[in-house]
């Protein structure tokens, strides 16, 4: 199931992008944010899944600098350390 996470204002889209099919519950992402934006949760099937923590989902926009200033500033972000390209940015 593809996830979005975010919302659309005046300076532009914000949606974080989760395929939960590919996504293994690994939490390589999560450990690597430097905003703490992700948690891993229980799905309905009993699996291990990333998803946007709910009370960050509104503030996206501000506390990601994006995907690739992210990588610059820190090497790698959230999408370079996902082994299954199960996470994606709109910014
Ligand atoms: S790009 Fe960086 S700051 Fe943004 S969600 Fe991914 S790891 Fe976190
Ligand atoms: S790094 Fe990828 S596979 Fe691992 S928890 Fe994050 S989205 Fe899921």
């Amino acid at each position: 199931m593809i996830i979005n996470y975010g919302y659309r204002d005046a300076q532009g889209e914000y949606r974080i992008t989760v395929d939960t099919d590919k996504c293994n519950g690994c939490g390589a992402c999560a450990e690597i944010c430097p905003e703490n934006i992700f948690e891993l949760e229980e799905d309905d099937y009993d699996e291990i899944k990333v998803v946007v923590i709910t009370d960050k989902i509104n503030k996206i926009g501000y506390l990601c600098p994006g995907a690739a200033i992210c990588a610059s500033r820190q090497g790698k972000n959230c999408h370079d350390v996902c082994p299954n390209e199960a996470m994606s940015h709109s910014w």
